[in-house]
């Protein structure tokens, strides 16, 4: 009806006009920059920080960083000049979508009653939530059912969800049986669910192809949960295959020729290695090899138990990962922070877990500035992603946190992350600023 039509809006004036153009060509571009008014800007690559930087942020990358950036006209300003501001952190182990059962129960049960969508969804729930903690980067290593956790990171890529940027394995690669034990062959083999048997060099290429296939961005291999291990060959078709492709090999290993196997064959980082002897962790280092300790704190592991005889027992294994942890850090291997938070506590997010293992790497006598150059700089490094994330640096993707006290005073200070962005992005701010 013709009573229902609004008069046309007044059109503009050539003055105005005139003066909006004028304003489009004095900003750098036509996009909306941010500027952060950071009061103090943590260097974790250098263990140093700076006072009263001034970050601008375009297209979700830093623009320009530095305590004499001039703020361009029309910027809008995000005020963080009472804030500590360090590079988003990373986990480079992590299981999103599992959640294992408490107690003694057997390894399996996680995935024998959930679906891959459900796991998916779980998959999604927990790294949304771990964003809005800090963790912009995972590198999600398996068990996430048929590739759910490879379906999570294309549907954040293709920005129906915000989340963390997703480095996922696809199946975890093992010997015949996964990480499974004594089950009766009238069952089948059953954990394909979750793993791919590989035996010999031939059939460990065919699973690292088969993963890179469904867009894996690191090749995850399971060495010692039995009897029998990978070989210095087995792992060398591991290692080939994945370098070719342009990605790293992820070792699960605890102890003796199979650490030594996979520190011979040259694979990527050794992940958990709780029985590391000085010497293995001599050769790491001189290979440049990463530790990804996987170091849980004690009252992680009374949940879990020994996960179905996967695991010591926490009375054994809380003291001997925590002097592992030492030894290594003395030694001078390089490591990346990496939890493989597997339970669920009433009341506490999964990143709230994840800070638990902050604990340990204290107890172990490791100063803050070195953990977190574990979590942020070093991460990036072994996940191939320092030339995009990990340190804030001109050109540099915008992932950046912010917390209202020092990190390198304290830690535990992580836990009071109140500011995150991720790719340019305001994830969270500070309960109250505009
Ligand atoms: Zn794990």
């Amino acid at each position: 009806m013709m009573s229902d039509m609004r008069p046309f809006k007044r059109l503009p004036t050539m003055k105005t006009l005139a003066a909006a153009f004028l304003l489009l060509i004095a900003s750098p571009s036509f996009a909306q920059v941010l500027a952060i008014r950071a009061g103090t800007v943590v260097d974790p690559a250098r263990g140093s920080s700076a006072k009263d930087q001034v970050i601008l942020v375009e297209h979700g990358k830093i623009l320009r960083i530095g305590p004499k950036v001039e703020i361009p006209p029309g910027a809008e300003i995000i005020d963080l000049s009472k804030e500590w501001v360090t590079p988003g952190l990373i986990d480079a182990h992590t299981h999103m979508t599992l959640t294992e059962l408490e107690g003694n129960a057997p390894f399996e049960s996680f995935y024998l009653n959930q679906s891959s969508t459900l796991r998916g969804l779980r998959g999604m729930h927990n790294a949304q939530l771990v964003l809005n903690q800090g963790f912009t980067t995972l590198r999600d290593v398996g068990n996430s059912a048929e590739y759910a956790m490879s379906d999570v990171r294309r549907a954040i890529d293709a920005g129906w969800f915000l989340g963390p940027t997703i480095i996922d394995s696809g199946k975890i690669i093992a010997p015949f049986g996964g990480q499974s034990r004594d089950i009766p062959p009238r069952q089948g083999a059953f954990w394909r669910f979750e793993y791919i048997d590989a035996d010999g060099p031939e059939e460990v290429r065919k699973a690292v192809r088969t993963n890179i296939y469904y867009g894996a961005g690191v090749i995850k291999l399971v060495a010692d949960n039995n009897p029998y291990h990978y070989s210095i060959d087995e792992f060398r078709a591991a290692v080939d295959e994945a370098h070719r492709a342009g990605i790293p090999v992820a070792v699960h290993v605890y102890s003796g020729d199979a650490l030594d196997n996979a520190i011979e064959a040259g694979v990527d980082s050794i992940e958990h290695g709780f029985d590391l002897t000085d010497a293995q962790l001599g050769r790491m280092k001189a290979k440049g090899m990463f530790l990804v300790g996987t170091d849980f704190p004690r009252k992680h592991l009374d949940i879990v138990g020994t996960s179905g005889g996967i695991l010591p027992e926490p009375a054994v294994l809380a003291p001997k990962i925590i002097d592992r942890l030492r030894r290594a850090h003395r030694i001078g291997v390089r490591m990346a922070f990496g939890s493989d938070t597997v339970i669920d506590m009433p009341g506490r997010t999964r990143a709230d877990l994840m800070f638990d293992y902050l604990a340990v790497w204290r107890e172990a006598g490791v100063p803050p500035a070195d953990i977190l150059k574990a979590m942020t700089f070093n991460a990036a490094e072994l996940l191939r992603v320092d030339k995009e994330r990990g340190s804030l640096r001109e050109g540099l993707s915008a992932d950046l946190v912010a917390m209202p006290a020092d990190p390198l005073s304290d830690i535990e200070n992580l836990r009071k992350i109140d500011f995150v962005m991720k790719d340019g992005k305001v994830v969270r701010k500070p309960s109250g600023s505009r």
